[in-house]
């Protein structure tokens, strides 16, 4: 229901952000999550599985949004599947 997003406390603040598109960081904007590193302060929170939640981080948001200036027609081909 919410695989396709994450939730991560970063410092003071917490929002809901769009999965990773590789194994490096936790979330599409680039946050680490629960890195293993102590100096990293953020931390994976569980997402109820009763219900989708909204993402709500706006540098995700950013992301989407120049996203959708795309086409797939942008891309060569072998990069598409
Ligand atoms: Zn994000």
């Amino acid at each position: 229901m919410n695989e396709d997003r994450v939730k991560v406390r970063s410092g003071e603040e917490t929002f809901v952000h769009m999965m990773h598109t590789n194994g490096n960081y936790a979330t599409l904007c680039g946050l680490d999550g629960d890195d293993p590193d102590g100096s990293v302060d953020q931390e994976t929170l569980p997402l109820p599985i009763t219900h989708t939640v909204p993402i709500d981080c706006p540098d995700c948001k950013d992301i989407y949004c120049l996203c959708l200036e795309y086409n797939r027609t942008d891309f060569v081909k072998t990069t598409l599947t």
